[in-house]
């Protein structure tokens, strides 16, 4: 059964409850009739006063005993210790009655004030056994210590306020001045009330009422005290009825159902820490201690023997309680150290405390190795089977691989299922070595069933010597060999190393955000003029697609778009480019009413079917004219092209779309192709460009593809022109076009427009003669 059904099981009182309810309305009525007599002054106001307190203690016995056998097991010792409180109460009052009967004024006796030290220690107990006290012993030691500073404390503050003007002789004997003591056990049990009552969880009304009995009887006690000192108690004034008043008040505590109390709240995270005030509140009075103490000193200076023995024994009871403290903070410290440090499923060191150890080790002076291990197929097993099988199975399997690291290296859980293993300089195992006692380790043994899945184990290795590396580049590195291992096959290892460094570091990431890149606005075009060598008037402009990556900065295409063919993503991002272009041309046609826009076109992009509806959509999207745009396609392109890619580059062509060889000279050029293929225009490879000037056999080669060009009917490009001797060299030859930075960076579209308004419109008149319109 959980507190919590203990919470519901004991509210639910007996619906036949007629004598808890008689009696509470008698003890009620013996209350208000004492109250009644004593403040009308009726005669015999002892002796009603003292039955009172009896009859109503007596009945609050009986009341908890029955609210015991009605509560369940973890109640039942607080309803017991209350009701032994009780009893030794109405014990106490009833000697104190015949002792008082038989003569005495007050009866301070021995056995009166061992009946009270016994009820002093069965009520504490009782505060220490409610639902919310705490659990430990070191947990209730500190409460009742808590409670036992606050009490001591007490004393000077006690004796400065009511004792001061009483001399020692006044109170006769011992065990009088010890019987006024009384409001300081009360405040004492207050304390650890306010203690128990936890923070933030409902304590429950019993021990909201209990703290109001406790209170009322607190103030009873001080006034007694204050009036016993000060010479003018009475037995059997109205001061009297808070006694049975308090009782009565416990009677009704018994009649309210606990607080719903959870088992599981007690666990250590979900109570609330004790707001600031409430971890002081003990140390409040020890201040006032001191005060008093120093106020308390009679006129020759000396403190007074009780003062100075209080002050004593809360020294004492606070040296214990900081020993504690320090005890339990030490113990904190170390359960927190192992919750930071350790990972709590298999017992093994967690990722915090590998960095850690890792970053220590690449301090020193000695090689440092890191192997990462990913257990293949894990996820399957918890997914199948569930976490409890899959948790099982990982502790089994770090057991497993502990064993196998043994001394020559430090393995670490950094993941859900991720390893990892320090190894250091002068450890006498390589790498290589412990990656295959790991995955030796993990193989099923003969015989033995896990759980039916058994997985594999993928391991990367990255090794540095004395050389300055960060922990996170070298946990990269092996991350990155561990994903070569993983794709070299199940049960492997890999090194890093330079080339799998490269190829990987940032592949797979690049990959995941160019796929964003399109949908998220990313990419932007550059535009380079290309323009007319003789005349310098800007022809046309190249457009050259760039991706602002998030993190890298503006990525050049050569950077990303192999990464685009690949995986496919390259249509998507040239079909932008197309539609981008064309609205780019479409603004500047005022400009220059004749420039052209040139698009790169990919291989796989010329597989397309709906390549035309693309291009076709774009242009008349962007009312942009047919003629205006060219599709830039490499000769490697054109050479794997079917005829269905030949009869779509037609289809191109005669919705009068121009169509430019690109690159040209670079891939197996021959005139069978050109044949074929219904291009406008040729550009020239600026490999050639670049080496015009001094080298013979590139000016030949420029100077062939020109005539070619020329015999063709083809427009021809010169890419890449630079220098101004390759810009004379490429104009003497007779090309008709120039492309390169001696004209014009790729650059912003504004730019390309202030560009062409220098130009200017005489562009148009020119296109004609130029040759270039070939159509
Ligand atoms: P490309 O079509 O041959 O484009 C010309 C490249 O040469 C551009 O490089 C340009 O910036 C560069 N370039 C121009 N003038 C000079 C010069 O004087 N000297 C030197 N050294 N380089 C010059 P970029 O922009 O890096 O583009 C590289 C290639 O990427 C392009 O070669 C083209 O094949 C491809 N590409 C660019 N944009 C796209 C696109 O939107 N779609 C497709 N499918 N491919 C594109
Ligand atoms: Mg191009
Ligand atoms: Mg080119």
């Amino acid at each position: 059964m959980s507190r919590r059904d203990i919470g519901q099981a004991a509210a639910r009182l007996p619906r036949k409850d007629r004598a808890g309810r008689v009696g509470l309305v008698g003890a009620g009525a013996v209350v208000a009739f004492e109250a009644l007599w004593l403040v009308l002054g009726l005669p015999a106001g002892a002796l009603v006063s003292d039955l009172g307190a009896i009859t109503v203690a007596g009945w609050a016995g009986v009341a908890c005993v029955g609210a015991a056998r009605r509560h369940p097991v973890p109640l039942r010792r607080f309803w017991l210790l209350l009701a032994a409180t009780m009893a030794l109460s109405l014990a106490g009052r009833a000697l104190w009655t015949s002792q008082r009967l038989l003569g005495e004024s007050l009866p301070h006796t021995l056995p009166i004030g061992l009946i009270f030290a016994a009820s002093l220690l069965t009520g504490t107990g009782a505060l220490l056994c409610w639902v919310t006290a705490p659990r430990t012993t070191v947990g209730r030691l500190r409460t009742l210590l808590d409670g036992v500073i606050v009490g001591l404390a007490l004393i000077p503050i006690g004796w400065l306020l009511i004792f001061r003007n009483v001399t020692m002789a006044d109170l006769d004997e011992p065990l009088r001045t010890a019987g006024l003591l009384y409001p300081m056990f009360d405040l004492m049990q207050l304390t650890i009330l306010v203690a128990v009552v936890g923070p933030g969880r409902p304590a429950g009304r019993p021990m909201a009422l209990l703290g109001v009995s406790l209170t009322v009887r607190a103030i009873a006690d001080a006034v007694y005290v204050s009036l016993v000192a000060a010479g003018t108690y009475q037995l059997g004034t109205p001061v009297d009825v808070l006694w049975p008043l308090s009782y009565l008040l416990i009677v009704v505590a018994t009649r309210m159902s606990p607080p719903q109390y959870d088992d599981g709240a007690e666990e250590a995270s979900d109570v609330p820490l004790p707001p600031w005030w409430r971890v002081v509140l003990p140390y409040l009075p020890v201040a006032g201690a001191i005060v008093a103490t120093m106020l308390a000193r009679d006129a020759s200076g000396h403190t007074p023997l009780p003062i100075f023995l209080a002050m004593m024994a809360l020294l004492a009871t606070l040296a214990l309680r900081q020993g504690l403290a320090a005890n339990e903070n030490l113990r904190l410290v170390a359960r927190l150290r192992q919750l930071a440090y350790v990972d709590q499923l298999t017992g093994l060191p967690n990722r915090l405390a590998f960095i850690r150890r890792l970053r220590g080790a690449l301090r020193g002076a000695n090689r440092v190795a890191v192997l990462l291990l990913d257990l293949d197929g894990f996820k399957q097993v918890n997914d199948r089977f569930g976490h409890t099988t899959g948790d099982t199975l990982l502790s089994g399997l770090s057991r497993r691989m502990r064993r196998a690291v043994g001394d020559d290296g430090m393995i670490a859980r950094i993941g859900g299922d991720e390893f990892a293993v320090l190894v250091t300089g002068g450890r006498p195992a390589t790498p290589e070595r412990l990656a295959e006692r790991l995955l030796a380790a993990l193989q099923p043994s003969p015989g033995e069933e896990l759980v039916g899945v058994h997985p594999s184990a993928s391991i990367g290795i990255a090794e540095y010597g004395p050389q300055h590396i960060s922990h996170t580049d070298l946990l990269r590195d092996a991350d990155i060999a561990m994903y070569a291992a993983k794709a070299a096959g199940k049960s492997a290892y890999r090194r890093s190393t330079q080339a799998l460094r490269e190829s990987a570091v940032s592949r797979a990431e690049l990959i995941a955000d160019l796929r964003r890149a399109v949908d998220e606005e990313q990419l932007h075009l550059e535009f380079q003029p290309i323009v007319d060598l003789a005349t310098g008037v800007v022809r046309s402009a190249e457009a050259l697609v760039r991706w602002r990556h998030p993190r890298l900065g503006v990525l050049s295409p050569a950077r990303f778009l192999p990464l685009a063919e690949e995986t496919g993503l390259i249509l998507p991002i040239d079909r932008w480019v197309i539609h981008e272009a064309c609205r780019a041309a479409a603004t500047w046609q005022e400009r220059g009413p004749s420039a052209t826009v040139a698009v790169n076109i990919a291989a796989a992009h010329l597989r397309r079917p709906d390549l035309i509806a693309t291009v076709t959509e774009a242009t008349a999207g962007a009312g942009l004219a047919p003629r205006a745009l060219t599709l830039e396609l490499t000769e490697s392109a054109l050479i794997e092209g079917s005829d269905a890619v030949l009869d779509r580059l037609s289809q191109l062509r005669e919705l009068g779309i121009r169509i430019a060889i690109d690159d040209f000279g670079t891939g197996y050029s021959s005139l069978s192709y050109l044949h074929r293929i219904p291009a406008t225009e040729l550009k020239i490879d600026r490999s050639f460009v670049a080496r015009i000037p001094e080298d013979t056999r590139a000016y030949a080669t420029v100077e062939m593809v020109t005539r070619l060009a020329g015999a063709f009917n083809l427009g021809v490009v010169a890419e890449g022109v630079e220098t101004e001797r390759q810009h004379d060299a490429v104009a003497a030859i007779g090309c008709v076009q120039g492309q390169g930075y001696r004209y014009g960076r790729p650059a912003a579209l504004a730019e390309l427009r202030s560009v062409l308004a220098k130009s200017g419109p005489s562009g148009v008149t020119d296109v004609a003669e130029s040759g270039l319109t070939l159509t």
